[in-house]
């Protein structure tokens, strides 16, 4: 970027700030994590995507090293994504572009069509369908018998990732399933620095100086080396049109945050559960309080 483009709108100044500070801590973190590259490359896989392009933003480095040597990967996405911004075409229709766009968007990461599911579940209402759901995914599971699922964080703050981080999960149980579960990272990146809490609403020392220090602490990042593939996978996430569109900050749902890790040199995933204590409430499962 260039001063004469730097934002003048004080509030897109910090939005940019904010974007290095996270990119920065994103790299201190990156710093204590392990390599897999080259497990991740040869485990079969089901990537459980809760919207069409989550598979783009969150594994396509991992889904490209593995099909680059013939290891068998599944997509599955759970919603038909007919909820998504800005709506500029009626559901149904948007429902079938969006698949269309998912397809595309997969060839480019190496996978074929048969190999990428669709389970039509009402976009954005995820929780409503958790058994639904996990009984729909055992089903895959039995069938594809993957060595490894890919699921959401625990901790996205989405209410449809955490609901299909749950299914996922309560699926992987009742097919008895004993590979490796591993969590892979979209809405996270978007929560300072990865707390428990959208944003930065609150501006305490605490959320802002001590917590992005204990964050860094704790658990270890899985990397998987980016280098090389960043491209290819700028290319899959460009076939995700509606979302994208031309890239225009503000007319498009998936910018900012969520395209800064596509700049990082790792895809990031953690071990089932180590950042269970980050979760946001699960309206589908927690009383509210009082
Ligand atoms: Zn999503």
């Amino acid at each position: 970027m260039t001063w004469q483009s730097m934002p003048r709108d004080p509030r897109a100044a910090r939005a940019e700030a904010m974007m290095l500070a996270r990119s920065a801590l994103r790299w201190v973190w990156t710093r204590r994590g392990t390599d897999v590259t080259t497990s991740m490359a040869r485990s079969s896989c089901l990537v459980v995507a809760p919207h069409p392009d989550d598979e783009t933003l969150g594994c396509a480095v991992a889904v490209i090293r593995k099909r680059a040597v013939g290891t068998p990967v599944t997509i599955v996405i759970v919603s038909d994504g007919s909820k998504a911004e800005p709506v500029t075409l009626p559901p149904d229709e948007l429902v079938e572009v969006r698949e269309a766009e998912t397809r595309r968007a997969c060839a480019v990461l190496g996978v074929t069509e048969t190999d990428v599911l669709f389970l039509g579940f009402p976009d954005s209402e995820l929780g409503g369908s958790l058994d639904a759901i996990a009984s729909r995914l055992a089903e895959i599971i039995r069938a594809r018998r993957p060595a490894q699922i890919l699921v959401p964080a625990s901790c996205e703050g989405h209410p449809d990732h955490d609901a299909t981080h749950d299914a996922a999960t309560q699926a992987a149980a009742a097919a008895e399933f004993t590979g490796q579960l591993l969590e892979y990272t979209v809405w996270f990146w978007t929560h300072w620095p990865w707390t428990r809490g959208y944003g930065t609403r609150d501006r305490s020392a605490n959320r802002l100086l001590f917590e992005p220090v204990r964050r860094l602490r704790e658990g270890r990042p899985l990397l998987v080396d980016a280098r090389g593939l960043r491209e290819r996978q700028r290319r899959a996430l460009a076939e995700h049109a509606t979302q994208v569109g031309t890239g225009d900050p503000g007319d498009v749902p998936v910018t900012g945050p969520l395209l800064a890790t596509l700049r990082s040199r790792h895809e990031v995933y953690v071990e089932a559960g180590a950042l269970h204590h980050l979760d946001f409430p699960r309206p589908w499962r927690d009383t509210p309080p009082g």
